[in-house]
């Protein structure tokens, strides 16, 4: 075994995870990170996918918009509510030109004492070799030990769609007058969000404009039996007004997914993504042929089953 499996093996259980506080979680982080194919790693992951109990958070939006703003309020709601809250920050820039920038901007504001907070930021593009995304590993981890799980990344590019691959609902956060709104149905981006919420409402007429634009786009998303209607939302962090609305709406967004088996399949469709992610990035699209469908029997652990497809797929290359 790599030298390295004492350590593995001190920090590995869930059990332990969920008892050790946020040394505990670090520790699994780091772990993640320096030994992601690891037998200790794979069956912390295992148990972690089986054991999901927070419903997960995603917060996007272009940078500027008033996210770090944000996830600072709903943070300070959790907490009052007694849930606790585990953070992804994920920075679009790498962490070798300094990232990290996100986390830190939370940190100073959240109190280190604090137990039920556990704030990590990550690099958009630091990819596990062939296991999964580091964050999406990450979120699996801190959802089976938090109550809520918040991704909160920077709407460039391709992260708004990334984020539907880890989040359960998806809080798109635009800016009164920036033409956000009118970005928002070019980019087709008007599928992601589960909810959309116009910042800094206290801005007056700007943040109404920018309300009833995105209210006229999220109308030309067909409607449907059972099909979850995106609410748009004025909310000013600042001055704390619509965050009670937000919070109603997080959690009637997550009682639709609990209904009829959504979040279920959410998930699953989400693992899919990975395992796909994870073998393109491994064996690229040969191994993606190769590995047949990608289909997961209930409950299986995509990590477990990337594993054993990648064993396979050596095999036949060997
Ligand atoms: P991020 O880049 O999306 O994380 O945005 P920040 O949270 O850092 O906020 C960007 C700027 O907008 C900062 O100067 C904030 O003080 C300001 N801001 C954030 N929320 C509000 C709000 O509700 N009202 C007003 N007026 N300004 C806000």
């Amino acid at each position: 075994m790599p030298a390295d499996s004492s350590v593995l093996s001190e920090a590995s259980g869930l059990d332990a995870l969920s008892s050790g506080g946020k040394a505990a979680m670090a520790r699994a982080l780091a772990q993640l990170e320096r030994a992601p194919r690891a037998a200790a790693t794979l069956g912390l992951l295992d148990e972690a996918w089986a054991g999901a109990r927070a419903e997960v958070l995603g917060l996007t939006g272009p940078p500027g918009v008033g996210k770090s703003t944000l996830l600072r309020a709903l943070i300070a709601r959790f907490r009052e509510a007694g849930l606790s809250v585990g953070v992804i920050a994920v920075d679009p820039s790498s962490r070798r030109s300094g990232g990290a920038l996100l986390g830190d901007r939370v940190r100073l504001q959240s109190d280190p004492e604090d137990e039920g907070l556990f704030v990590r930021s990550m690099a958009a593009r630091d990819r596990l070799g062939g296991l999964a995304d580091l964050t999406a590993a990450a979120m699996v981890l801190m959802r089976a030990v938090y109550d809520r799980v918040v991704v909160e990344t920077v709407g460039v590019g391709q992260s708004e769609t990334e984020i539907a691959g880890v989040a359960d609902s998806v809080v798109f956060c635009v800016q009164p007058g920036s033409g956000d709104s009118l970005q928002f149905m070019k980019a087709g981006i008007v599928e992601i969000p589960d909810i959309a919420v116009v910042t800094k409402a206290d801005l007056g007429r700007p943040a109404e404009r920018a309300v009833s634009d995105l209210r006229a786009a999220m109308a030309l998303v067909p409607a449907g039996a059972g099909r979850w209607s995106v609410p748009v939302l004025p909310v000013s962090a600042t001055e704390r007004s619509g965050m009670d609305d937000l919070i109603e709406a997080l959690a009637a967004h997550a009682a639709h997914l609990r209904g009829e088996g959504r979040l279920t399949a959410r998930r699953a469709a989400q693992a899919r993504g990975w395992l796909a992610d994870g073998l393109r990035a491994r064996f690229g699209s040969w191994g993606l042929e190769r590995a047949g469908p990608l289909e997961l029997a209930p409950g299986q652990s995509p990590f477990k089953r990337l594993a054993e497809l990648a064993e396979r797929l050596e095999a036949g290359v060997g």
